[in-house]
């Protein structure tokens, strides 16, 4: 073997793309899986773990990291969005919970609770730079809101500037025009073209609340109310009656969409979705789902109508942390009708695939980048080893990207693909 191959060895290797392997072995050569099995090569560096299961990197597929800061969620659990977000404003206007030493304190978070990749929606002052230091693999995502007509230009300068420098070693650039309600139709338009034009992602908050529903539905609401209310309203902003279906049909424009909570879509909502599960996928956010106590996220049903449902966290600011494992357990609790592999999957190559990294990561397999997660599990044997990972409360041990293993602080001297 090469020099800069090792083996980890593992009480259980998840490669996702295939069942779990009891006492599995993970081969790692240049930064790559090489190989997946029982057994290291001959002659090859060995590291046994022990008691954990090794999964594919964990990806994050929506998070706000600028909310980094806040300790605990927004509001008392059930607190409606129409409420929450006029406080988050509040906040967001008096810096003190978010901004740029937020992203790097969420940055490092992600990184110590197993993240390998994620997909920022970024706020206008990220601190770009830091990517430099960071291993992690970031979607970044420029969030664009233009809910009156003064506001449309000024945003799209800032899509189009997205793109003009980006930053060394981002994964990828993509748009996120923030929400049917705070998006004007004429620059939702224009990012859809830009996004063609740029072969480049969109994300988009879609079908959140049922306020937001009947928003598009009917022009009003308690929705209209707080957007009057803060003064971001202006004639036309939804033309009225829509459904989520007609974002869709715009969103399928891109090259590649991510529809952010999805909530409320129907059945011909997820039919549309799932004819276009490779480029167009659904981000289901456990927790902060549960924060705003919406109806139960049908996601078993979604899952069989075909709909590539991933996980991200949203942000701190309607979820207690940004860990993926915390996610997936919560999930579990939450849907015991969907298969745990299935869920695991969520977190890793259904996320990879929404975010157009399938053929890269997402999966223990070889050729793929070696982006792995430990997580510690008990020692008693179980019949189904995911119940060790998604039923157990073991902390996260490592990470590696691309081969390098990660400090356990989140701190880094630097990017490893620099
Ligand atoms: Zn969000």
């Amino acid at each position: 073997m090469p020099l800069s191959a090792f083996s980890l060895r593992a009480r259980y290797v998840f490669p996702v793309s295939s069942e779990p392997i009891e006492h599995g072995v993970v081969t790692i050569e240049g930064g790559r899986i090489a190989a997946v099995g029982t057994a290291a090569p001959a002659g090859c560096p060995l590291d046994d773990l022990g008691d954990v299961a090794l999964l594919p990197g964990l990806i994050n597929a929506h998070t706000h990291l600028d909310l980094s800061n806040f300790d605990h969620p927004l509001g008392e659990p059930g607190i409606r969005l129409v409420d929450w977000i006029p406080r988050l404003l509040e906040h967001r206007a008096k810096r003190s919970e978010s901004g740029p030493d937020a992203v790097v304190r969420g940055l490092r978070e992600c990184l110590r609770s197993g993240t390998t990749a994620l997909a920022d929606f970024a706020a206008p002052n990220w601190p770009r730079d830091e990517l430099d230091r960071c291993p992690l693999r970031v979607a970044l995502f420029q969030e664009l809101i233009a809910p009156t007509f003064e506001r449309i230009s000024p945003a799209f300068e800032m899509a189009e500037r997205h793109f003009r420098t980006p930053p060394a070693c981002c994964w990828q650039l993509g748009l996120g025009p923030h929400a049917p309600y705070t998006v004007r139709p004429e620059l939702f338009d224009a990012v859809i073209d830009l996004s063609a034009r740029s072969a480049a992602p969109v994300a988009m908050h879609l079908a959140e609340s049922a306020e937001e529903i009947e928003l598009l539905a009917t022009g009003g609401g308690p929705f209209r109310e707080m957007l009057e209310t803060l003064g971001a309203w202006s004639p036309g902003l939804v033309p009225a009656p829509l459904r989520p279906i007609d974002y869709l049909h715009k969103l399928s424009a891109a090259p590649r969409a991510a529809v952010i909570h999805g909530n409320y879509l129907s059945g011909a909502e997820w039919a549309f979705l799932a004819k276009r599960r490779e480029r167009m996928g659904v981000v289901y956010c456990p927790r902060s789902h549960a924060h705003f106590g919406h109806a139960a996220y049908p996601l078993g049903r979604m899952l069989a109508a075909g709909v590539n449902v991933c996980l991200g966290t949203d942000g701190r600011a309607s979820a207690p942390d940004l860990s993926l494992v915390a996610e997936l357990r919560f999930a579990a609790a939450r849907h015991p009708d969907v298969a745990p592999a299935t869920l695991l999957e969520l977190a890793t190559l259904a996320a990879a695939r929404a975010l157009g990294g399938a053929a890269e990561f997402g999966s223990l397999e070889p050729d793929k980048h070696a982006d792995l997660t430990a997580v510690a599990v008990p020692p008693t044997p179980t019949a189904d080893p995911h119940d060790a990972l998604l039923h157990g409360d073991g902390p996260v041990g490592s990470t590696w990207i691309g081969g390098h293993r990660c400090l356990p602080s989140g701190e880094q001297a630097s990017c490893p693909r620099r």
